[in-house]
């Protein structure tokens, strides 16, 4: 398909000017005032043409428990969620389309799904994520959640004897089903990507990280894992390795340009100066992370070390949305409290540019997208610049990123391909999707969790809070 978009708005460097943009099957092929048009012609007056962001990091599934669990550390938060995560692989469809959609309303034409599997049938939610997936059409990279160690591993002994049960699975069998998910499912053409995704440090082997590491070699396949998300992974990583998590990675050989890296809260100078040559990627999740009270990630330090940082929402249960537009907000604005040199704040613009070509180049892409240029895949966003949110008319992209923006995407393509057209989502239907995910769940703010009570007084323990009583349930 060819279409023209005219007399759009787009940034350059004295500010913004209006093109026209041709695109060709999934390509740019030409940006400049008055081209003939090709195709179907859009009308681009009043809108405001951007790349398409990239949502870094996410979990779908988490989809079915956001807003339910209370206030809580990573440690504990973890025990609950899994505790009641969906076991359904229809769940995992619906949330799937659920997060595509919410990523493409806000900006995003990319999706990184750090995707929890069910147990026994891992490979029909790698299936069903897919399915949503290619329903709506956003471009996903899916990378399975994969582990070989029990949950209670990823809490610091604190120098104590602790006896972890083991995990339910092999490191063998681990491997040989994310083999199985290249095979299947990996289409970089068709904008799906299947990636390496040890979960990280405090719950994955050596061996896990070296298998990932030769598959990601023999597929080309991008490699993901959280990283030293919370205090408590810092003193595990001390335990488990007598290094920094970060050096230990560098050791093994899993840090390179194609790994992009979630959270990165609690690294010292050192692990940014390996962070930055080995060309590794940060994916700031920044609400997350003041979700869950891990941290504030250093973001500033990063860009000045020149290492690469994108932005990502994380699950919905640790978010408790996938507002990408949100979370690109917070994730410039939350550092100006950490630096009173403002000259290394994040700028609006620079924050798109982190949430476009950051995003590609996490992914090892931005030879292919994350920019306005000719010649780069038609992954592309247009702003309604006449929504109540974005007015009165001051500096578009300004008021984009530290608005509110409410319902302002108009228009979408991925891979030059219509996902968004006059504020809809074009290829499923949300009230569809809304009736179902209504339909299938229930209030229940009264929800206990077993694992929470059975795991606190140890995290209190070694993270040196005061001892409670806690209630078995
Ligand atoms: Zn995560």
């Amino acid at each position: 398909m060819s279409f023209t978009i005219q007399n759009v708005l787009i940034p350059d460097d004295q500010g913004y000017k209006t093109v026209d943009v041709q695109i060709q099957a999934d390509r740019i092929t030409a940006i400049a005032p008055n081209l003939p048009a090709v195709g179907t012609v859009i009308d681009g007056s009043h809108q405001l043409l951007l790349p398409g962001f990239v949502n870094a990091h996410t979990h779908s599934s988490e989809m079915w428990q956001r807003g339910i669990i209370p206030p809580s550390p990573l440690e504990l938060w973890i025990a609950e969620l899994y505790e009641f995560t969906p076991l359904d692989p229809e769940q995992a469809y619906l949330s799937a389309v659920g997060t595509a959609v919410e990523t493409l309303m806000t900006g995003g034409t990319s999706v990184v799904d750090h995707l929890v599997l069910i147990p026994g049938q891992e490979l029909e939610t790698i299936a069903a994520a897919e399915r949503g997936y290619r329903d709506v059409g956003i471009r996903a990279f899916i990378a399975p959640l994969i582990q070989d160690e029990a949950l209670s591993a990823g809490i610091p002994t604190g120098g104590d004897e602790v006896k972890h049960s083991s995990y339910q699975a092999t490191t063998e069998a681990m491997l040989d089903l994310l083999q199985t998910a290249v095979e299947k499912f990996h289409r970089p053409d068709e904008g799906v990507e299947i990636m390496v995704a040890p979960t990280g440090i405090q719950l994955c082997s050596d061996a896990l990280f070296a298998g990932c590491i030769e598959l990601s070699d023999r597929y080309n396949l991008n490699r993901h894992a959280h990283l030293l998300e919370t205090k408590a992974q810092q003193l595990l990583a001390q335990e488990k390795y007598g290094c920094s998590a970060v050096q230990h990675l560098q050791e093994i050989g899993f840090l390179s340009p194609k790994t992009s890296l979630a959270h990165c809260v609690w690294l010292d100078d050192h692990d940014i100066e390996i962070m930055a040559e080995t060309r590794s990627t940060v994916v700031h999740n920044p609400l997350s992370n003041l979700r869950l009270g891990s941290g504030i990630a250093p973001i500033l330090k990063y860009r000045q070390a020149g290492v690469n940082v994108s932005f990502g929402c994380d699950g919905s249960a640790s978010n408790d949305s996938q507002d990408l537009l949100e979370a690109i907000k917070m994730g410039s604005i939350l550092h100006n409290v950490t630096d009173f040199d403002y000259l290394h704040w994040i700028t609006p613009r620079q924050a798109v540019e982190m949430a476009s070509l950051g995003g590609a180049t996490g992914l090892n892409r931005a030879d292919q997208f994350g920019s306005l240029e000719v010649g780069k895949k038609a992954d592309l966003v247009l702003y309604n610049l006449k929504s109540l949110s974005l007015l009165p008319r001051t500096d578009p992209i300004g008021l984009l990123i530290l608005g509110r923006p409410v319902n302002v995407v108009s228009y979408a393509w991925v891979n030059g391909k219509q996902v968004i057209s006059d504020h809809e989502i074009c290829n499923v239907s949300v009230n569809d999707l809304a009736e179902k995910l209504f339909d299938q769940s229930e209030w229940n703010p009264k929800r206990k969790s077993a694992a929470v009570a059975q795991t606190e007084a140890r995290y209190r323990s070694v993270m040196g809070l005061p001892e409670i009583a806690i209630e078995q349930s």
